[in-house]
């Protein structure tokens, strides 16, 4: 879930319940609810009577005599809501957070803050609290999440962590979401246990991939990378265990002055160890979290580590290993890459800049996190017609 979709500030004006709740949005009393749950009724405009028999009626103007619980006006200046979109309730400390986007391309679900890595560029630093709450709200999300759902992702902290409640997680997907393919971003080390891996391959998911994030060639440099001792070892037979039980595997490389120069080495490690992976990604840096503490140590323009990247991206395009670069403007590539570029920023946190404005490749760019406002290349400049 993005921060950003969750505020407080929401304003009961009627009794409200005790505990929170997640319900689907709701615009028009007719709609029908899914999973046999009671919607959450939007009310854009002046609320008249409100019909009872929804769990809750979120108010876009206040009103003093709804004849209904659970109203509640919005937060001031919140993020516009639509039919189809699931949000979680909290009135005790009066807050709204969308959990999912219908309308979004980029919803992801957050399992737990806790990781057993502790990266020097994470983006979401783990925190140790018990979350095991979340998994079960996951489970009754995910039967109100629309059919027609592209994509899915599945997120942490690091999501192993659950163990079996991880596997009850997929399989709850697969039951309700079968067209939905999934991405679990994981650092691959519980898959170390040969049962764990096998077990998530015979759920059998038609539409999974595991995103496996490797540094290094060099345990030594990988475990200084993730900071864990041994990780690298338990991340590698993450992924051949992964692979073994049939389940499809990506290795995600984050480019950063720690692994920009051996970058052609790990890309020569891959070609020939882990031929049998789906896909590799390829990744410029996101500015938060730890990789905003630790900028000073982190940073690297991408102009300065063209060249290790072309050579990795031929290594393993000549290898026959489908490779993307993800998270880089299009002018700061050189142009026999442009090709291997995706749009991979999620919509609410991708941006473009001033720079932008009459640039050629706009369209076909994926532009930059709202987080590189902090730094960015000094290559970036709109590229002519
Ligand atoms: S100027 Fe902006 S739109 Fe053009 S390639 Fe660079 S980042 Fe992309």
């Amino acid at each position: 879930m993005n921060a950003s979709l969750s505020a407080p500030g929401l304003r009961p004006v009627s009794p409200s319940s005790a505990h929170p709740f997640i319900g689907r949005i709701l615009e028009h009393p007719t709609s029908t609810a899914r999973g046999g749950v009671p919607g959450i009724l939007l009310v854009q405009g002046k609320p008249g009577a409100l019909p009872p028999g929804f769990r809750a009626y979120l108010l876009e103007e206040a009103s003093s005599d709804v004849g209904v619980s659970d109203a509640y006006v919005l937060p001031p200046g919140f993020h516009p809501l639509a039919e189809g979109d699931v949000v979680r309730v909290e009135p005790s400390n009066r807050r709204l957070s969308v959990l999912y986007r219908r309308a979004s391309p980029s919803n992801s679900l957050l399992v737990t803050e806790r990781c057993d890595n502790y990266c020097l560029m994470c983006s979401q630093p783990p925190r140790k609290q018990d979350d095991s709450w979340l998994l079960d709200e996951l489970l009754e999300l995910i039967p109100l999440i629309s059919p027609e759902t592209r994509e899915l992702g599945i997120t942490g902290g690091e999501p192993g962590l659950l163990g079996e409640g991880l596997l009850r997680l997929v399989d709850r997907l697969k039951t309700h979401l079968p067209e939905t393919a999934v991405h679990l971003l994981s650092n691959g080390r519980r898959f170390s246990r040969e049962d764990f891996a096998q077990g998530l391959g015979r759920l059998r998911h038609p539409d999974l991939m595991v995103g496996v994030p490797l540094y290094s060639d060099l345990p030594e440099e990988h475990d200084h990378v993730v900071q864990a001792r041994g990780a690298y070892d338990e991340t590698l037979r993450g992924i051949l265990n992964l692979k073994r039980a049939g389940v499809r595997v990506e290795l995600r490389v984050v480019i950063h002055a720690l692994t920009s120069e051996r970058l052609p080495e790990l890309a020569r490690f891959i070609a020939r160890n882990l031929l049998f992976v789906d896909h590799v990604a390829l990744m410029g840096l996101e500015l938060m979290g730890f990789a905003k503490t630790n900028l000073p140590k982190l940073w690297v323009d991408p102009l300065d580590y063209q060249e290790p990247l072309r050579a990795s991206v031929r290594i393993l395009d000549r290898a026959g290993v489908s490779t993307s670069l993800y998270n880089h403007p299009l002018c700061v590539l050189p142009a026999d890459l442009h090709a291997f570029a995706r749009k991979s920023i999620s919509d609410w946190k991708n941006v473009y800049f001033r720079e932008c404005e009459g640039c050629s490749l706009r369209e076909a760019c994926g532009g930059f996190f709202a987080s590189s406002a902090l730094k960015r290349s000094r290559g970036i400049a709109a590229v002519p017609p």
